[in-house]
């Protein structure tokens, strides 16, 4: 009989990464327990009647990490998978993404229990409008700004805002970012991650003398992240040879046709069965003979079961928590370059932050400025990551965890304990 493996608590593994930071810091015990458990968690639980007149009870969390660097910041998943155990763990990721990327945000995540794919639209709109307005208590744009992450579309950012404006008696664009341009949303926004993946991806390839012509790719995923990821890397000269969706992946060696492959994906709605490839499994897309690994899809996909066979030199890391502890340390040991989740995927917050500015000031730049000043912000903390490491003699993820965590330690310890 199979025996079901208790998951791991991915709150217990981002306290154990914070752990090992706070060690390399020295941090007292005092200002370890105010940085290493979440300031608030939200749950609620609330009805919503579907369009065949039954009536449904649906969850949803909003948690703050920490909020000393500024408003809390950190995206809404809609999954069916969803647990307060793993929001708590990506708001406390959010805190250290935004403190490594130096923009002047505090940490959140929040979600509903849910597959956005088995509701209608009216549904959708339905559930998103009730969350909203139930966890609206933390929410505005000098307090708590929320974003898009799995399973949330500009669309449901839009329905979020118009519900923060009803409240409001008048349009409250800062309340939300990733909405989409015509409500107050910034151009670049939706491929802002992808974007700063291949900026640092770039950067990486540059310090690790990589000579191969061109450098091959491989990318795990094809929501928002991977296929701008994949897109712009190839736009960037990079040959992608392999990506992936929920249900498998596509592989060939010469190059994939990304616009074909496109096509195909919208007429067969999946990845699979692509004429001018293989199809290959999840798993071993993972496994390729490639030169960069890029990650973009879900938590704890390279373990210490697989990390011993990753053929890439390069990983970065798109997928918040993809590497687990285990695997960081192997690869290290393998010598395989990870620009960490925190640093990795830091693009979509970035532009949310730009996007919040935009909002508050009532004055929109064009794409060009945005992408320059991603750009400056992305790359600055690549190197200051690429410092610490090789200074402190730390590996990526904890070079960058020394960064941000020491930030925030400073933060904390300058406005002190109220009262
Ligand atoms: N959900 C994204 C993340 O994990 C974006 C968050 C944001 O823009 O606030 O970084």
């Amino acid at each position: 009989m199979a025996v079901e493996l208790q998951k791991r608590s991915a709150y217990a593994v981002a306290q154990k990464r914070f752990d090992e930071a706070a060690d390399v810091l020295g941090l007292s015990e005092d200002e370890r327990r105010l940085l290493r458990d979440v300031k608030r968690e939200l749950t609620v639980h609330f009805p919503v009647r579907h369009e065949d007149g039954s009536v449904h009870l649906y969850t949803g969390f909003r948690v703050h990490h920490n909020i000393n660097r500024g408003p809390a910041k950190g995206g809404l998943r809609y999954s069916p998978d969803l647990t307060l155990d793993l929001v708590k763990a990506l708001a406390m990721l959010m805190t250290w993404k935004c403190a490594v990327v130096r923009i002047p945000f505090g940490g959140a995540k929040g979600g509903v229990v849910v597959d956005p794919r088995a509701l209608t639209r009216g549904e959708l709109e339905h559930v998103t409008r009730r969350y909203a307005t139930e966890i609206a208590l933390l929410l505005g744009p000098e307090r708590d700004i929320p974003a898009p992450d799995l399973g949330t579309t500009p669309e449901v950012m839009a329905w979020i805002m118009d519900t923060m404006s009803m409240h409001a008696g008048h349009s409250v664009t800062a309340s939300v970012t990733g909405k989409p341009v015509d409500v107050g949303g910034s151009e670049g926004r939706q491929e802002a991650a992808g974007r700063g993946v291949t900026y640092l991806t770039l950067e990486a390839l540059k310090y690790l003398q990589v000579t191969e012509q061109p450098a091959t790719v491989a990318v795990q995923g094809f929501g928002q992240v991977g296929r701008s990821a994949a897109r712009l890397l190839h736009e960037a000269g990079l040959m992608v040879v392999a990506v992936s969706d929920s249900r498998g992946g596509v592989y060939n060696p010469t190059g994939l046709d990304l616009d074909a492959l496109e096509e195909h994906r919208r007429f067969r709605g999946q990845i699979s069965g692509f004429k001018k490839a293989d199809d290959i499994s999840n798993a071993e897309l993972l496994e390729l003979p490639v030169t960069v690994l890029v990650p973009a899809a879900i938590e704890d996909q390279i373990t210490e079961q697989n990390a011993p066979r990753i053929r890439a030199r390069l990983i970065t890391e798109a997928a918040n928590a993809a590497v687990t502890p285990e695997a960081d340390a192997i690869l290290a040991d393998r010598d395989v370059f990870l620009i960490p989740d925190i640093l990795a995927n830091s693009g979509g917050v970035i532009v949310s932050y730009f996007e919040w500015v935009q909002d508050l000031q009532e004055f929109f730049w064009e794409e060009e400025e945005i992408n320059t000043k991603l750009h400056h912000l992305i790359t600055r903390a690549f190197y200051e990551v690429l410092h610490t490491s090789v200074n402190r003699r730390l590996d990526m993820r904890r070079a960058a965890y020394v960064l941000a965590v020491q930030r925030v330690a400073n933060a904390t310890n300058v406005r002190g304990i109220y009262p």
